[in-house]
């Protein structure tokens, strides 16, 4: 870990964004996006950078994919309150060119700690950019969309970026249906967890026998 990279919160975290200069991003931002959510978050979102509203703003997801990103959630029974919202970059790069991968690389302790710190169950994975970052080493966001890949007990489920969805409207579809993905995976969770929370503890046989004999 970098030195002076390891928050004990997320608002120092946010704080230490908002003057990080660790790539020239944060000499031509007009203002940071650390990410937006409650710190509690069962559900973290990462998409790829800020793009001109969010920099102008300083929150993720304001503009057109933000508006799509809303309604999806929605259709799912989920608003941005009940997630934490993050990118990859924390910053605008001009002309909303691909993150660079030294870009990457010097914003990349943000999103690590902010993990460390809201441990989410699940992380949905927006679009390329985010799945070579998260889950090296995995197949293309178009192979790879709507499965879950569980790493270190956390489930990672790659979606196709709602932007993409905007600009080839024939991915709409398989956003949809990735968010079906996501939906049968939180009711799994959900299942999971209150059979566990049913179920009657059982002694070992051997046990009962200390116990009574
Ligand atoms: N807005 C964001 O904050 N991130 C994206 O990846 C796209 C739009």
């Amino acid at each position: 870990m970098a030195p002076g990279l390891d928050f004990a919160d997320l608002p120092s975290l946010s704080a230490a964004v908002h003057n990080c200069r660790r790539c020239p991003l944060g000499h031509s931002r007009t203002k940071a996006v650390p990410g937006v959510g409650p710190g509690d978050a069962r559900i973290v979102i990462v998409g790829e950078a800020p793009g001109q509203n969010e920099d102008l703003q300083g929150e993720p997801f304001v503009g057109a994919a933000g508006k799509l990103l809303d309604q999806l959630l929605r259709g799912i029974g989920l608003s941005r309150g009940d997630v934490f919202i993050t990118n990859i970059l924390k910053c605008r790069p001009p002309g909303n060119r691909d993150p660079q991968p030294a870009e990457a690389e010097a914003c990349s302790p943000y999103l690590e700690q902010q993990l460390r710190l809201i441990k989410p169950e699940v992380v949905l994975v927006l679009g390329r950019h985010a799945l070579t970052r998260l889950l090296p080493g995995y197949e293309s966001i178009s192979r790879l969309h709507g499965k879950v890949v569980v790493q270190d007990g956390v489930s990672y489920i790659p979606i196709y970026h709602p932007a993409a969805a905007l600009y080839n409207s024939f991915l709409m579809g398989p956003l949809e249906q990735d968010f079906k993905a996501v939906k049968a995976h939180l009711d799994r969770v959900e299942e999971r967890r209150q059979a566990l929370a049913a179920a009657v503890p059982v002694q070992k046989p051997e046990e009962q026998l200390t116990l009574f004999g």
